[in-house]
């Protein structure tokens, strides 16, 4: 998190925290987020932003719920976009998913998904460091968990109905609270099953999600120092980079300092084979059996250089950085260099 974010948020604490949702001064807030948002991905038209309680994976829920008819396809090649396969498999009301899978390290091709009413993609599979670029394939709807991939991966939005994604990533905020661009075909599709005879629970209903957000509320009280981390951050996106084009050209600089590195080490190697596919906000290195990547990041957090653990369930010899809009490219280059570091003096 950008500390001149923290410190925004301390001064205008007093104003605002402990402050009811349903106050002027919070639904500023969340239009502020809102239009942000709109500003930076340049909202095609019609589309709109829904904010709604619980992160990511209660959307997963919602989205069995109010988005998918029948039949979901899912594109799995990690830990989290099999997260949402799972919600749908458990959902009786709706058939068993089609899933496509692919390798860790991979990603799967998108194809046309008979009887399938949704295609689930995952901008950027935080587990490996895998990218998927979304696209329409055929006539369903396509939703897509960018989590940790909005903000920092480029993304064209006509091709998808419903963009989500948790302000605690790319947006160098904190969990709880989802944002969604919506299209005006999955906002049909969502009024369509509230006017249906199925069972929504109101919490996970994206119809009333949807009629809140349009008065720039939720249904329930979210964090406000969540929606005001974020819309903190987005403005300086905006503001900094003159929106999406140039935060991506900034990513694509830290990606290529972290994957050159790699690549001009013996000891390392990217992970992701296919140059395409390497994550330009999560970036896995693997390192050499000779080299503990364990032991280096013990090192690491030792003097305050924290998180850069593989995924556990992935099971490898690995470093994985979080290389999000708000580091800066100098910490990345500064990362390596402690890395390099590190590796001569264990050596
Ligand atoms: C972190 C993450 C999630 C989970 O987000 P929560 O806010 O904890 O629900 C879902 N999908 C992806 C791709 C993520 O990186």
């Amino acid at each position: 998190m950008r500390p001149e974010a923290v410190a925004r948020l301390a001064e205008v604490g007093d104003q605002l925290l402990g402050t009811s949702h349903r106050q002027p001064r919070v639904k500023d807030q969340v239009r502020r987020l809102q239009e942000g948002l709109a500003r930076l991905f340049g909202l095609p038209d019609g589309y709109e932003v829904l904010l709604a309680v619980g992160g990511a994976t209660a959307f997963w829920e919602a989205a069995a719920f109010g988005l998918v008819q029948q039949r979901s396809r899912h594109y799995v090649f990690g830990e989290f976009s099999s997260k949402f396969a799972a919600a749908t498999a458990a959902a009786p009301w709706l058939e068993t998913p089609d899933v496509v899978k692919a390798d860790a390290g991979t990603v799967p091709s998108a194809s046309p998904a008979e009887g399938c009413d949704v295609q689930a993609f995952t901008h950027n599979e935080t587990s490996t460091g895998v990218m998927q670029q979304p696209q329409r394939v055929d006539d369903a709807l396509v939703l897509v968990d960018a989590t940790s991939g909005a903000g920092g991966l480029p993304v064209d939005l006509s091709q998808t109905d419903v963009y989500y994604f948790s302000l605690q990533k790319g947006f160098a905020s904190e969990g709880g609270l989802v944002a969604a661009i919506v299209s005006p075909a999955a906002a049909e599709r969502i009024a369509g099953i509230a006017e249906s005879d199925r069972y929504v629970p109101t919490f996970l209903d994206l119809a009333t999600a949807l009629d809140n957000s349009r008065k720039h509320q939720t249904y329930n009280t979210p964090s406000v120092s969540t929606v005001f981390l974020a819309a903190e951050q987005v403005d300086w996106m905006n503001d900094t980079f003159g929106g999406l084009d140039g935060v991506v050209a900034e990513q694509r600089r830290k990606a290529e300092a972290i994957y050159g590195w790699a690549e001009a080490r013996d000891w390392a190697s990217p992970f992701v084979v296919d140059p395409d596919a390497r994550s330009l906000v999560v970036a896995t290195i693997d390192l050499d059996e000779a080299v503990s990547a364990d032991q280096v990041n013990a090192v690491l957090r030792a003097n305050g250089v924290l998180d850069t653990d593989a995924y556990r369930k992935l099971g490898r010899n690995q470093l994985r950085v979080g290389m999000f809009p708000a580091v800066d490219t100098a910490d990345v280059e500064a990362y390596t260099a402690c890395v390099d570091h590190i590796v001569e003096k264990l050596a």
